[in-house]
């Protein structure tokens, strides 16, 4: 592997493997080496790799039009923003690369929104666990420390509250004039597939109705029917002001959007906010294709039945291994939470042939592709299930 990565910058440990061609839940390294792919490039490939019809799309495509320009019209955007409008209940959109992005626009829109009603220094609510993206705005509404050192002056107006806490959300609309917005994600993913109580949705709901706050769902990660829905608020019956998608969004082509209702939708104007790359009609011919697979296929109602069967087995399998804390999950988001840090399973999962991820150190994390088999999904849980009593056979840890 990689006798170059001299020449990349180090914000990366890399594990020692290098893939080179992909279908479906499956990699090859360069020996002819198969591994099951359970992480799906962090719930990027929904479809699963080199989807065929996707890349006869991705082809045609770039024999016809990559790239214009959002100065002239683009029919293939409004296509896209159509289609997403349908199956989100929101009523415009706007397009990115990549998952930060959708953010910095949903950000940028709620503190516009902010001004237009007179507040002068705006703030967006966030939370503890949160993980919002890498740029300086994102990153500050991301919650994690570690990756704020260093990286001070962060930007101004965000405050934090703890997650799945509406008092918390309470006690800052009695005392905060300036809040504008909750920025939350349905389900965190990066910070350990943390699942709310049912009616914290419909409680935020509410309050940004009562405050007149902009209700900001960050749907990058349980989007595009990961969890067994079209978008995971839809489990709740609730329905955001604004909505951010990226990941699966472009299956691997990046694309990201903010989408955007009522009168949050009509606050960018001409001038306020662009991208040059933004909704090209390469990253957007693909992502209708994606959304007409993922349709077509019935891949949510899939993504629920597997989902389940995989916490079943998952259950009955490592709940009574002493280390395990807890098996969660909703559709085909799966943690297994271990009492004690264990990232090495990482590297001994990957002896196992088997690709998974650990985050908030002790909470294995799974995001297959919508379309992994019967099959795959009986290898996954037999070698996950091995590794971790392995890492506990060692005694690892403690
Ligand atoms: C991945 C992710 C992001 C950031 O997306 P990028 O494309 O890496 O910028 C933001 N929010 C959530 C919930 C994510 O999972």
């Amino acid at each position: 592997m990689g006798q170059d990565t001299q020449y990349l910058m180090h914000t990366y440990s890399r594990l020692p493997v290098a893939f080179e061609r992909g279908s479906g839940a499956l990699l090859w390294d360069a020996a002819g080496d198969c591994y099951l792919d359970a992480l799906g490039g962090i719930a990027v490939v929904g479809l699963g790799h080199a989807h065929p019809e996707l890349a006869d799309v991705i082809a045609d495509q770039a024999h016809t039009l990559l790239h214009c320009s959002n100065l002239y019209d683009v029919p293939l955007q409004s296509q896209l923003g159509k289609r997403l409008c349908e199956v989100s209940g929101m009523d415009r959109s706007f397009f990115g690369n990549s998952g930060a992005e959708a953010n910095e626009t949903a950000i940028k829109l709620a503190r516009r929104y902010g001004h237009g009603r007179g507040i002068d220094i705006p703030e967006v609510l966030v939370t503890e666990g949160a993980f919002h993206g890498r740029t300086l705005a994102t990153l500050t509404a991301t919650a994690n420390r570690k990756a704020h050192a260093g990286f001070e002056p962060l930007v101004s107006g965000f405050k934090r509250v703890p997650f799945d806490d509406l008092n918390a959300v309470c006690r800052v609309a009695s005392d905060n004039p300036n809040v504008v917005a909750v920025l939350v994600e349905p389900i965190q993913g990066e910070g350990g597939i943390n699942i709310p109580d049912s009616g914290y949705l419909t409680g935020l709901r509410e309050i940004c109705d009562r405050q007149g706050w902009l209700l900001i769902l960050d749907e990058i990660q349980t989007g595009m029917c990961r969890t067994g829905k079209w978008f995971s608020y839809q489990h709740d019956g609730v329905v955001p002001d604004v909505l951010t998608v990226a990941k699966a969004l472009g299956n691997g082509v990046p694309i990201g959007a903010c989408l955007a209702r009522g009168e949050a939708a009509e606050v960018l104007l001409p001038g306020t906010h662009g991208s040059t790359f933004g909704g090209n009609p390469l990253a957007c011919r693909v992502a209708l294709t994606v959304i007409d697979i993922l349709e077509r296929d019935r891949l949510a109602d899939r993504a629920a039945e597997l989902g389940s069967r995989i916490l079943k087995m998952l259950e009955q399998r490592l709940a009574p291994r002493p280390m395990v804390r807890s098996v969660r999950g909703r559709g085909l988001m799966i943690a297994v939470e271990l009492d004690r840090p264990c990232g090495q399973l990482v590297s001994q999962a990957l002896e196992q042939h088997l690709l998974i991820n650990v985050t908030a150190e002790t909470v294995v994390r799974l995001l297959p592709p919508l379309v992994i088999s019967d099959e795959e999904v009986m290898m996954l849980v037999d070698r996950l299930t091995v590794t971790i009593d392995n890492f506990q056979a060692n005694g690892n840890g403690k």
